[in-house]
C-alpha cells in the first residue's frame, strides 16, 4: 500500500527490517544504546559488531532524538538510531514520538540518503497502543516528507505482522 506526497512514495509493507533495502533503515533503540531485543536486536545481530562499536563512542541518544551510524553488514548503508518514548499514556507521549519520527527524517535528509525504511517504534517493549502510534506516526512522516521537499524517493513502514499492518494501513488512510 503506498501513497505519493509531493515526489515522495510513502509505503507500507510486513516483514523484517534487518532485509530492507534502503539506503538507511530506522533502529527502535533505548537511549543508553546498549542493544536490547525487538528490533535492535535483530539489527546488531544481521548486521554485525561494528553498529555497536559506533554505538558505543557515541555513548547515548536522548528520547525523541536520533543517531546515525554505518550499517555493517547489512544491505543498508546507515543505520538511525531514534529512541521513542516508553508509553504511559501522558500528553507529551505522542510529542516525543513524532520528535523521534521527525529527527529520523532530518539526519537521513542531512545525509543525502533518498530511500529510508522505519520500524513501528514504541510499539513493542515500549508499550505505545498500535492505533494510536500509527495516527502519530503517519502524520510526523508525511511531516518530514513535505519540510524535506525533493530529498526523499521512498519513505516505507516495515511491519511486523498483519495487526500493524492493518493498523498503519487505516492511519494511511486518514492523512
Ligand atoms: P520499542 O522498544 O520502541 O517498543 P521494539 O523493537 O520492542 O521497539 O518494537 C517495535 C516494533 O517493531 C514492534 O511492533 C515489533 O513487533 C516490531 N519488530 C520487532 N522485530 C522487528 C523486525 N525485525 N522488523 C520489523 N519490525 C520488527
Amino acid at each position: 500500500m503506498e501513497k505519493l506526497i509531493g515526489q515522495t512514495r510513502l509505503v507500507l509493507t510486513q516483514g523484517d527490517i534487518t532485509q530492507a533495502d534502503t539506503e538507511a533503515i530506522v533502529n527502535a533503540a533505548n537511549s543508553r544504546l546498549v542493544g536490547g531485543g525487538g528490533v535492535d536486536g535483530a539489527i546488531h545481530r544481521a548486521g554485525g559488531p561494528e553498529i555497536m562499536a559506533e554505538c558505543r563512542k557515541i555513548g547515548s541518544c536522548p528520547t525523541g532524538e536520533a543517531v546515525i551510524t554505518t550499517a555493517g553488514r547489512l544491505k543498508a548503508k546507515k543505520v538511525i538510531h531514534t529512541v521513542g518514548p516508553i508509553y504511559r499514556g501522558r500528553p507529551e507521549d505522542p510529542r516525543l514520538l513524532a520528535s523521534a519520527y521527525s529527527n529520523s527524517m532530518d539526519l537521513a535528509a542531512k545525509h543525502g540518503l533518498r530511500t529510508v525504511a522505519f520500524p513501528s517504534l514504541s510499539t513493542g517493549a515500549y508499550g505505545y497502543p498500535l492505533d494510536a502510534a500509527a495516527k502519530v506516526a503517519l502524520q510526523a512522516l508525511k511531516q518530514g516528507i513535505e519540510k524535506n521537499s525533493d530529498k526523499f524517493d521512498e519513505v516505507r513502514f516495515v511491519l511486523f505482522g498483519k495487526d500493524a499492518f492493518e493498523a498503519y494501513a487505516e492511519a494511511l488512510g486518514r492523512i
